[in-house]
């Protein structure tokens, strides 16, 4: 395992720990070739220990200068809180997610973490507070012990092993020949998408960040191990600010707040019950398409 442990710790320098959690990093590896990291600011502070209070304050941002991907975005969630932003595709769910990780800065407004403008933060401290589960699952062509212990570099096999339990992964692992040991190639060794999903799901459980995002998969996966996902993902959920790109009514229902967003506008927001009442955009989107989804 030595020879692993050397590439791994020159990533986790190049691209920090909010990498190290990462599911779909590809996309954030591209983001990062086409702009060079901007340097932080001189007097930026590291993020440590947050308790994961996150406000919008009046964000706009726009990707060229003519169009404005988001604008006037505001909204606050308490530490410990879910907000699942919901819309249609290109609606600035993703750019949202990627201005909280300052890939990109708002052109107005601020985005405040613990209170504290996270413009005044070094970029690699704000996302190791962070850890991303997405669809399209990032693993290394390296051994499964190793692509977990990505979330934390220096923690123990047993500690990995922990995080693979709490992540419904352990016993699929233990049965492979190599168990552990197994090294994932490029067309991922035998093992199917939902059990990669769970290996990045023990990735973030491992790396224990404050705010989880979560890019909730569309396409399915068959029941069992959809079973075993949402169970692992609750669980990672648990204790953390969640933000979730949604796609479940389950998950929308559940969350503390419910974003909706048209156009990079926030058009209603609130919890399920109060957006089925006001019977708007979320109400239409629950009868037409989570229905169709969900049934
Ligand atoms: P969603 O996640 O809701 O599908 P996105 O935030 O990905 O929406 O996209 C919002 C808008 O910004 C879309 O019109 C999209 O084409 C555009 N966009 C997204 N990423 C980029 C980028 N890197 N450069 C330029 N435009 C982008």
């Amino acid at each position: 395992a030595r020879q692993f442990t050397r590439p791994l710790n020159d990533l986790a320098n190049q691209f920090n720990t909010f990498l190290s959690a990462v599911a779909g990093a590809e996309r954030v590896f591209e983001i990062i070739e086409e702009e060079p990291e901007a340097k932080d600011e001189a007097n930026a502070k590291a993020a440590s220990m947050v308790r994961g209070e996150i406000e919008f304050r009046n964000v706009s941002f726009a990707y060229e200068n003519d169009i404005q991907t988001v604008s006037d975005v505001s909204f606050h969630l308490k530490p410990g809180q879910t907000a699942a932003l919901v819309g249609p595709t290109g609606a600035g769910k993703s750019t949202i997610i990627n201005l909280l990780s300052r890939f990109y800065d708002p052109a107005e407004g601020e985005i405040l973490l613990d209170g504290l403008n996270t413009r005044d933060l070094t970029r690699a401290s704000l996302r190791q507070q962070m850890a991303f589960v997405q669809q399209d699952t990032f693993l290394f062509q390296l051994s499964i012990r190793e692509n977990i212990r990505y979330g934390r570099l220096d923690a123990t096999d047993e500690e990995v092993e922990r995080a693979a339990e709490l992540a419904n992964a352990h016993s699929f692992i233990r049965k492979l020949p190599d168990g552990y040991d197994t090294v994932l190639d490029q067309d991922g060794s035998g093992i199917s998408q939902g059990q990669k999903q769970l290996i990045t799901i023990a990735r973030a459980i491992l790396a224990d960040p404050a705010i989880l995002i979560l890019d909730e998969a569309t396409s399915s996966i068959d029941t069992v191990t959809e079973l075993r996902i949402q169970d692992a993902l609750y669980r990672l959920m648990e204790g953390r600010t969640n933000i979730v790109i949604a796609h479940r009514l389950n998950t929308v229902r559940q969350a503390d707040v419910i974003i909706v967003l048209v156009e990079g506008q926030i058009i209603e927001s609130g919890s399920h019950e109060e957006l089925m009442e006001h019977k708007g955009f979320y109400y239409e989107l629950v009868q037409s398409q989570f229905e169709r989804v969900s049934s």
